[in-house]
């Protein structure tokens, strides 16, 4: 069995605010001992990150789960591209004419013609450049952020928070953790490694 993560991601914090908003969230889960302040080795997106703390029990459904459990927390700040971490991404969809391209070939392989343009646009948000490319149906252009990925197989973004190995978080934490948040759109985005 691999690695687990749940990712809260905002989509929509600005570079220049998230940093502030990390550390405000930072501050709430602290202080309600959903994580503790002091960091370890208990992520796998980055060298430490915050432990689950004596709170945590309380913001997760723990129904199938041997207790007790630890589990960590990465806050990444900065352009990132989350991802589910396995397999292919199957669609994108345009946000002008709505028109899906399908990413994979008859074998359910990736689609070097298909994937072409996008691999750009991916890679470009890592590397901090916004790789705008037309609609291969309509012809307009689309900024980076605003092509929809199938199952958010892809979220680009400046701020996300993931869980590493926690149970399924409770929706109840997920709305207040977007409160959180400036109540930005957030997308929870599933995975493993
Ligand atoms: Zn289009």
């Amino acid at each position: 069995m691999g690695d687990r993560f749940q990712a809260i991601v905002d989509v929509q914090a600005s570079a220049q605010e998230a940093g502030t908003l990390a550390a405000d969230v930072r501050s709430w889960l602290i202080a309600s001992g959903v994580v503790s302040a002091e960091r370890t080795d208990c992520v796998l997106s980055a060298d430490l990150g915050y432990p689950s703390g004596p709170g945590a029990d309380a913001v997760v459904g723990l129904s199938g789960w041997s207790v007790p459990w630890q589990g960590g927390l990465d806050i990444t700040i900065g352009r990132t591209v989350f991802d589910a971490g396995q397999g292919d991404p199957m669609a994108v969809t345009c946000p002008h004419c709505s028109a899906t391209i399908d990413l994979l070939d008859e074998d359910f392989e990736l689609s070097d013609e298909a994937w072409e343009p996008f691999r750009e646009v991916v890679h470009g948000w890592g590397e901090g450049r916004d790789v705008i490319v037309p609609c291969p149906a309509c012809g307009r252009p689309v900024e980076p952020t605003f092509w929809k990925w199938a199952d958010d197989y892809f979220v680009f973004a400046h701020l996300g928070f993931m869980f590493w190995n926690w149970p399924p978080l409770r929706p109840e934490f997920v709305a207040e953790f977007t409160r959180h948040l400036a109540d930005h759109r957030t997308v929870l985005l599933e995975g493993k490694l």
